[in-house]
């Protein structure tokens, strides 16, 4: 008897290479998390919350004002309009968000598209609730989607269509063109799209962020998903929230909450308080666009090779000028060896497609950006 509903899952590579890291005391480019502070006013604004009492359960679909401050930012940001009552639900992450869209649609032999490589969270979650996940493979360096070929996965048991932009690891876009072909792919269906919306505000050189919400028909089939830890500079707080239409979140919240019931309480106070002024992610394009042109700048005479990031605070290094070891193995060797920690990408494609490519995060302060390009220009 299979006593596991999850037999192939190992440790994720993050916990690995974070891991590696902290044992060889390396630079950590690998797992996605800045190593700068979160506002100190946010800090202020969660003390005073607890201080004012506001400290046991929050409403389970999250404090009002909050989700009524969040409408308000989307409103502003795509000109849509989300009903705080019905339509926002704050969450643990957008993990938690993920996890509650998937369990809550996903039936037994349900087919769920992902475009690969992906995010180490969709999968997993599928296979739980018995849904077969369909792949998609994106290839380096411009990640282009053929949509004839997503046409051509699509058949009845298609359930739901996972995308994720800016991506996750690749650090492409999707274009207004991409939006429009997903639009029209699933209407006239029933299918649900999860968008992965979690760098919204991390997009480079003068180009968007196109939500899902922009758009009216693909806005009523989607959960578009937000991570404030990675907006806002602090993943360890894990909070986001999910929009969607109301007979979408409707079933959402029934997981939710039996999952959590409700987030906690002055985090969501603070953020509500905080998210109100503009002012406090209105310059995140333009500050990790720095880092950006930092970390490329730095290793412009190293023997890597890119594409700069087009979003996502995470920028691809190909190697295969400097060797041919596989890429798993080359990113172990340059924690032990150089005292730098990345992520490979097989991991993320299907068949742990290797091509060379290695992922680094730059949310980092500029010493230790400088720091790493000096050791990275040092690799031949
Ligand atoms: N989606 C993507 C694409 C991510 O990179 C991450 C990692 N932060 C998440 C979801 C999960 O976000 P959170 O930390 O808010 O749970
Ligand atoms: N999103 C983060 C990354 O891509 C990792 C989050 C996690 O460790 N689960 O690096």
């Amino acid at each position: 008897m299979q006593i596991s509903k999850l037999p192939k899952l190992s440790e994720s590579i993050f916990s690995t290479m974070s891991a590696l890291a902290n044992q060889y005391d390396a630079i950590n480019l690998s797992q996605g998390f800045p190593n700068f502070k979160t506002s100190e006013k946010l800090q202020q604004l969660v003390t005073e919350a607890m201080q004012n009492g506001h400290n046991q359960y929050a409403p389970m679909r999250g404090d009002l004002e909050l989700r009524e401050v969040i409408a308000h930012k989307i409103y502003k940001s795509h000109q849509t309009q989300y009903n705080p009552l019905t339509e926002i639900t704050i969450t643990a992450g957008a993990t938690e968000a993920l996890f509650n869209a998937i369990t809550a649609f996903v039936h037994q032999n349900d087919e769920v598209i992902i475009f690969k490589p992906a995010f180490d969270s969709y999968e997993p979650v599928v296979e739980l609730n018995g849904g077969v996940p369909v792949f998609i493979q994106l290839n380096y360096p411009d990640y282009k989607i053929n949509w004839d070929e997503v046409a051509s996965k699509i058949n009845s048991k298609t359930k739901m269509m996972i995308v994720n932009t800016p991506l996750n690891p690749t650090g492409t876009l999707f274009t207004n063109n991409d939006m429009l072909a997903l639009q029209n792919l699933i209407k006239n269906t029933n299918i649900i799209v999860l968008s992965d919306e979690v760098y919204e505000h991390m997009t480079y050189d003068g180009l968007l962020h196109e939500s899902a919400c922009k758009y009216p028909t693909l806005k009523e089939h989607s959960f578009v998903i937000a991570s404030f830890g990675k907006t806002f500079h602090n993943t360890g707080w894990k909070i986001g929230y999910t929009a969607a239409p109301k007979h979408l979140m409707d079933e959402f919240i029934k997981v939710h909450e039996f999952n959590v019931f409700s987030i906690n309480t002055p985090y969501q106070k603070a953020f509500a308080t905080y998210i109100q002024d503009e002012n406090n992610y209105n310059y995140l394009n333009q500050f990790y666009q720095d880092k950006r042109n930092l970390f490329l700048d730095g290793i412009k005479n190293s023997k890597f090779t890119f594409t700069p990031t087009k979003g996502t605070y995470f920028q691809l290094l190909k190697y295969d000028t400097i060797t041919q070891e596989n890429d798993v193995d080359f990113a172990k060797r340059l924690v032990k060896e150089f005292r730098i920690a990345t992520i490979p990408i097989s991991v993320f494609n299907t068949n742990q497609l290797d091509e060379k490519v290695l992922r680094f995060c730059f949310a980092k302060t500029d010493e230790t950006i400088k720091k790493a390009t000096e050791i990275l220009c040092q690799i031949h």
